[in-house]
This record gives C-alpha cells, structure tokens and sequence, in this order.
C-alpha cells in the first residue's frame, strides 16, 4: 500500500522535474558542471578504491615511482591502473594503448612473445612484397620468410 502512494508520487515528482529541467535547461545544465567538477576527485578515488583497492596516495607514489611514464613503452600519457584480472593484484600503471594491448593478448606472456618474434621475424619483409600485398588484395600472398631475389 505504501510502495504504491511512493511509485505515485514519484512519478509526479519525474514529470515536475521533466518540466523544470525543461524551462531551465541552461541553469541545470549549469548546475551539473558545477557537480561533476566538484566530484571529479571524488569520483576517481572511489574507482580506484572500489576496482583496485588503491587509495589515490598509493596510485601517486606508483606513477612518481614510474617518473608518472608509462611501465611498457615509456611515453608521458594518461595512466590506468594495470592489475591481474583473475586475482586483483595491481602491477603497475600503463597507458591506454599498452593496457588494452595486455588485455587483447589475454594477459599470456607467452602470447605476447609469439607476437614480439612474429614482428621481429617480419620486420624485414621487403617493402615491396607488402606493396604488391596492397595492389592485389583479393590475392592472399603470404611472406616465405626467405629474402625476396629481385
Ligand atoms: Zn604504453
């Protein structure tokens, strides 16, 4: 009996809320920016405490302890927090290129060193095999790894 005068009056409250938004779209829009600015902090140490039980003086000594570069490829980017995703442990901070990479590669180190030789071996492709590659690409043509005899 109650949850029905509540569910009632809620949507009362929705539609004077639709209408009020509505009129003052430019003064609630306002107000939200307002909000999200003073909660951006907020938001961020509850991420890093609910996803990866890192307080934001952990995460900073992290990246200060990384010279705040990336652990992989050592560029100035944005950090995300790296962590094993069967146990939670967190390894380090990443950019978003490498965490993603990490995470295409299923986390499997040996994966990811089948792809580093796989990249090693065809970085000598000659370059114009792979030009003939992109003029005929219905034609399926395959690297013998042995040097192309011109
Ligand atoms: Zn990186």
């Amino acid at each position: 009996m109650i949850s029905r005068v509540r569910i009632r009056d809620r949507s009362k409250c929705r539609s004077y809320s639709a209408t009020y938004r509505a009129k003052n779209l430019a003064k609630v829009r306002a107000a939200n920016r307002r909000y999200a600015a003073t909660c951006k902090d907020k938001r961020r140490i509850t991420k890093l405490m609910m996803r990866y039980g890192l307080r934001p003086d952990q995460y900073d000594a992290m990246a200060k302890a990384q010279s705040y570069l990336c652990a992989i490829c050592n560029k100035s980017l944005k950090l995300y927090v790296d962590h094993h995703k069967a146990s939670g442990v967190v390894r380090g901070l990443l950019c978003r290129d490498c965490n993603l990479g990490l995470g295409y590669f299923k986390e499997s180190p040996d994966a990811l060193s089948c792809a580093a030789k796989y990249l090693a071996e065809r970085h000598e492709m000659p370059l114009h095999e792979a030009q003939t590659r992109k003029r005929e690409p219905n034609q399926l043509a395959f690297w013998s790894g042995e040097p192309v005899k011109e």
